[in-house]
């Protein structure tokens, strides 16, 4: 079986509850909460009609989830991919609740997704798509409710539309309704950088903590979009040395270290990284598998499994992608001595500027990119520094320690604001 093989016959929603069960018993959380947090709050699934360039008319199906509304408005991505399915856009809503609560910024977790390959559209059929989309789960989303943000396949222009078609109903601009739009729509200086930028401050922390310099360490990258390109040149700046990288299509490997710059030069041109002069072609589930000191899984859910666990080489994994790791693996990968940085805290980076992109839009203010990135520092520092303190003091790996740190924060303003009616 294949490393997609294995990874689709994961539910991710299985994974996520799991996770969260280990943490509830670890709590000894009371029966009634444990049974609140463990299910979503709404869950809405829409059908809608999309004219296309041939004049033919298609159905989508996406869906928008709110895990948690507890600690604020639900937040989260929109992903636009062919294997989209209602239970991992349940899953991502639920780790967006504890990644909100890890980094204590006042949202609840939500995300959407709609079934779509939108290589496979025009860009006036991609617009067409999200402007229904937006229409269909208006009856959720609002600046004070639920507020979206880009995820896999979706960028500031997919946002720049959904905030014009939620303005146009609303009969003025809503510049809070999405995060992560273009800085001449209000969006914010550094949003684009930020769940990298979150990323690699994460990993300076863990090799501090782990004595590895990160000026002879090396790195290898699976996905090669917004935040697997980004991590690749700030690690760079750090002074590491990226050997592999991969997208969707297949991967490259130079030990002796890709020259990132021309390496997103070569996707823009080629569309995939392969070919890339000077490196050798690999697959995808062997860029997991190269010998680095950092890996950084930047893809989709599900790529580090039981399988493939014992053949991983690196020291740190640092997880920017939702979701990469099954509770099977993070056991052996702990068993092993791997350092685990985990996705609700690693890529926290993103929503933690989406906040910033909100506040300022809320207030009509412009911050500069230093202080969003001073503020994203202190932030990332503060929630690695709180998190690495619990996985001592409980001797438990660095996911375990962040599922206690968010359960019970989001547990406690559960209980405290009580049960309506
Ligand atoms: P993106 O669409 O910009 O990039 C995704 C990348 O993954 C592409 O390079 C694609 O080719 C590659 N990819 C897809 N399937 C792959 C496979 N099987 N093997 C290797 N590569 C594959 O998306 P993104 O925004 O960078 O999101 C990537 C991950 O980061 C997702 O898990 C997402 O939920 C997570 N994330 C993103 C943000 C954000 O702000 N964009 C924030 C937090 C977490």
């Amino acid at each position: 079986m294949t490393t997609e093989h294995v990874a689709a016959a994961i539910n991710p929603w299985e994974v996520a509850q799991r996770q969260f069960d280990l943490a509830a018993d670890r709590l000894s959380l009371d029966p009634g909460l444990r049974r609140v947090l463990r299910e979503p709050r709404r869950e809405l699934t829409v059908h809608f009609p999309v004219k296309m360039d041939d004049g033919s008319v298609q159905v989508f199906t996406g869906y928008r989830v709110q895990h948690n509304l507890g600690r604020g408005p639900a937040k989260g991505g929109i992903r636009y991919h062919q294997d989209v399915t209602l239970d991992e856009v349940k899953a991502l809503a639920m780790w967006m609740t504890w990644k909100c609560a890890v980094v204590a910024i006042p949202y609840g977790g939500g995300k959407g997704g709609v079934v779509v390959d939108p290589k496979k559209l025009s860009a006036k059929e991609v617009e067409a798509l999200t402007r229904r989309f937006t229409t269909e789960i208006e009856v959720l989303i609002g600046p004070e409710r639920d507020i979206p943000a880009p995820d896999v396949n979706t960028n500031a222009q997919v946002m720049a539309w959904m905030m014009d078609t939620y303005s146009m109903h609303q009969g003025y601009t809503v510049p809070g309704v999405v995060t992560g739009k273009p800085i001449s729509l209000g969006g914010s200086e550094g949003r684009n950088e930020a769940t990298a930028r979150g990323t690699v401050y994460c990993v300076v922390e863990a090799a501090d903590h782990l004595g590895i310099e990160l000026r002879r360490a090396t790195v290898a990258i699976q996905g090669f979009g917004n935040a697997g390109s980004i991590a690749a040149k700030l690690m760079r700046e750090e002074g590491a040395t990226v050997v592999a990288v991969s997208d969707s299509t297949g991967g490259i490997l130079n030990a002796n270290g890709l020259d990132i710059d021309r390496v997103i030069a070569w996707k823009k041109e080629h569309a995939t990284v392969q070919g890339f002069p000077g490196a050798t072609d690999i697959t995808n589930t062997q860029v997991l598998e190269v010998e680095c000191d950092v890996l950084i899984p930047a893809a989709l859910e599900n790529q580090i499994t039981a399988r493939n666990a014992g053949r991983i080489h690196a020291r740190v994994i640092a997880e920017a992608a939702n979701g990469p790791t099954t509770p099977d693996a993070d056991e052996e990968l702990y068993r092993r001595g791997v350092f685990m940085i985990p996705d609700i805290l690693c890529n926290a980076g993103g929503v933690t500027v989406s906040y910033f992109e909100w506040v300022q839009d809320l207030n009509r203010d412009h911050w500069s990119e230093s202080i969003v990135n001073a503020k994203l520092k202190d932030i990332m520092v503060r929630s690695f520094d709180e998190t690495f303190a619990i996985s001592k003091r409980e001797q438990c790996d660095m996911r375990t320690a962040a599922y206690l740190l968010a359960v019970e924060r989001v547990a406690n303003a559960t209980s405290m604001r009580g049960l309506y009616p």
